[in-house]
């Protein structure tokens, strides 16, 4: 039998076909990490966005 560990918690877990969770031992793991890719999803748009120099206006 295959065991791996769980990308969240590292805990062993069982890999068959009866888990529908794998690589992760719960659903519970399976949503942080999905969550946590998610959240960077989520981040990168704000982070390249905006220089805020570009939008002064040039009094010259
Ligand atoms: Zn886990």
């Amino acid at each position: 039998m295959t065991v791996v560990a769980c990308p969240t918690c590292g805990k062993k877990v069982e890999w068959t076909p009866a888990n529908k969770y794998r690589p992760f031992c719960s659903e519970r793991c399976k949503q942080i990490d999905l969550g946590a890719w998610a959240e960077e999803k989520y981040t990168i748009p704000g982070a390249v966005q905006g220089d805020p120099e570009v939008d002064k206006p040039t009094d010259d």
